[in-house]
């Protein structure tokens, strides 16, 4: 995938700056496909991934440097919450905004594609 239809592989602002919760189920031990020992729980129907309960989140699945050259460790089974995020969204600028990164120009963002959060 190329830089320009992938701006997430040189990124990974989203995995450390929000708390990334999602429903406890979606991890391993609950018959989900997350990892357990990288998530912590929130409360009874909640989990987080561990390390994004923080005042400086970053997410332990989260490899390499931020604004420079990333993958997560565990793509294919990473959360909802992750899968949902799309590059270009408000929620990417506020993201990558924090880390000091420019707001993704439209001609970054494959049109009308939603972008999956980093790759393994
Ligand atoms: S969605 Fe936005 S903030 Fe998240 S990794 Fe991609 S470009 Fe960065
Ligand atoms: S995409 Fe991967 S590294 Fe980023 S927050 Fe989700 S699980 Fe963590």
């Amino acid at each position: 995938m190329s830089e320009k239809s992938n701006p997430c592989q040189s990124c990974g602002a989203c995995c450390a700056n929000f708390r990334v919760s999602f429903y406890w189920a979606e991890a391993d031990d609950g018959g989900g496909a997350i990892p357990s020992q990288f998530t912590e729980k929130v409360n009874d129907w909640t989990r987080c991934m561990r390390g994004t309960w923080s005042n400086s989140p970053r997410c332990v699945a989260l490899q390499g440097e931020v604004g420079r050259s990333v993958a997560c460790g565990i793509y294919a089974a990473r959360p909802s919450a992750c899968r949902e995020v799309e590059a270009g969204s408000a929620q990417c600028h506020k993201a990558r905004a924090a880390h000091g990164l420019a707001v993704l120009r439209d001609d970054a963002v494959a049109v009308n594609e939603p972008q999956p959060l980093l790759t393994g």
